[in-house]
């Protein structure tokens, strides 16, 4: 499969260099060259298909022959190892639970694949590959546990300090080796800001080879495609369901949007977002206007400039009211939302899946579909302090309490940045 960019101006090029580039120099995205359709009777047979089979089915026609089958099932099967049940909330509103991962979001998915595809195409290599992120929270954390121990990569993590909570804080401080974290005095949009200008800097690309990790990389977007389809594996009503996702950078819906047009069956899509509307205000008023990003308690989704949405937008063009619609929640319905589901169905949503629920309730007008539970609930200090009760902690978080914070405290400024990745790559 060849790639070319959404800006139009960067040659096209293979599944290898556009995971490795990450980013067209362009500053557009790669986007595939054309859209291949699920192969036929997939969709209808996936009921016999195990977790990882139907993984590789979806991705083979996206990456050709550039991994062979063999070691792409190896990596698909790496990536979905674990459960992801879809659960009902009430008779119309079930959530697909993504948060079994190691770091307890469904970053974990996109992120593996990514470690693993990269690994396996710069294999033999005797450069350096150094992966540069910006995590609002949970992207950090998936790409740190990814990539933590892959030889000949080195993992850059530029996060904003005090925005993260302390569990998002302790995946990504406490691996140290080859992940560093950079705690940046400011804003999530200055840390993509400033990592996406580093992603082009000729004094980095010099030394070692760069490329990004964020939802933009096609090997982080497109096996995001994967757990739609093991939800509407899972699904039994007889009409196809509505699908709501929790929306920060629009890298998830892109995901779900493009097995749609792919033909997974789906009535529509929701995109949830928080007091960050810039979506939702375009879906009403034809207004495309990004913002400075606002913090809320569903802080994976404080994005005012989402960088996914040009690929929605390729994707569906004219179709794009037809297929999506959005609803913005802000922090007081997202904390009542938390309290009334968990008192009435007994279910306890995290902040950004509580979003969702309160878009679904609003926008479906009754109709059956289901939730993304992009996150576990006790990642959030938020939903105990809305419920005040005390949720017994994972394993995979408790072992991490008293290790030590391996992180580097910046401002916001490029240069000061800069400097500092170069003395540590
Ligand atoms: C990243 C994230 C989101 C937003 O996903 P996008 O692909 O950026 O839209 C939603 N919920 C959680 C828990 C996340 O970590």
């Amino acid at each position: 499969m060849r790639y070319f960019s959404t800006n139009g101006a960067s040659p096209h090029v293979s599944f290898r260099d556009a995971v490795i580039n990450g980013q067209p120099d362009d500053g557009g995205l790669y986007f595939p060259a054309s859209i291949p359709r699920f192969p036929d009777g997939s969709i209808d047979s996936m009921n016999r298909l195990s977790n990882a089979e139907i993984a590789f089915v979806a991705i083979r026609d996206l990456v050709g022959d550039e991994i062979p089958d063999d070691a792409l099932r190896n990596i698909c099967e790496e990536t979905v190892d674990f459960p992801f049940p879809l659960v009902e909330i009430t008779p119309d509103i079930a959530t697909l639970e993504l948060f079994h991962g190691p770091t307890l979001a469904f970053k974990d998915v996109g992120a593996r694949f990514m470690s693993r595809c990269l690994g396996y195409l710069t294999r033999g290599e005797n450069r350096e590959t150094v992966i540069i992120v910006a995590t609002s929270g949970d992207t950090g954390g998936a790409v740190a546990a990814g990539f933590h121990g892959v030889e000949g990569v080195k993992v850059v993590i530029l996060y904003p300090k005090d925005k993260v909570s302390r569990i998002q804080e302790q995946q990504l401080t406490t691996h140290g080796g080859n992940v560093i974290t950079l705690e940046v005095r400011g804003a999530f949009d200055d840390c993509q800001r400033v990592a996406k200008s580093l992603l082009r800097d000729k004094d980095i690309r010099e030394r070692v080879r760069v490329t990004s990790a964020n939802s933009i990389n096609v090997a982080r977007w497109l096996p995001q495609q994967f757990y739609y389809l093991f939800g509407i594996k899972q699904w039994k009503a007889d009409a196809p369901p509505i699908v709501c996702v929790p929306s920060g950078n629009f890298g998830n819906l892109a995901a779900g949007v493009l097995a749609h047009v792919r033909g997974m069956p789906v009535r529509r899509f929701i995109a949830a977002c928080n007091a960050n509307d810039v979506v939702p205000r375009y879906l009403d008023d034809g207004r495309y206007e990004p913002r400075a990003t606002i913090a809320t308690i569903s802080n994976a989704m404080d994005v005012g400039d989402p960088s996914n949405f040009v690929r929605i937008e390729r994707m569906l063009g004219d179709r794009l009211s037809n297929v999506v619609s959005a609803a913005s929640i802000d922090d007081d319905a997202t904390i009542s939302t938390i309290q009334e589901v968990y008192s009435q169905c007994n279910y306890t949503l995290d902040p950004h899946a509580a979003v969702a629920f309160a878009a679904m309730k609003e926008n479906a007008s009754g109709e059956k579909g289901f939730i993304l539970g992009t996150a576990h609930p006790i990642k959030f200090d938020a939903v105990a302090d809305a419920l005040r009760i005390e949720t017994p902690l994972p394993a995979s978080v408790k072992e991490l309490d008293g290790r030590p914070k391996h992180t580097i405290e910046t401002s916001a400024d490029h240069h000061e940045i800069k400097e500092t990745v170069l003395s540590v790559i």
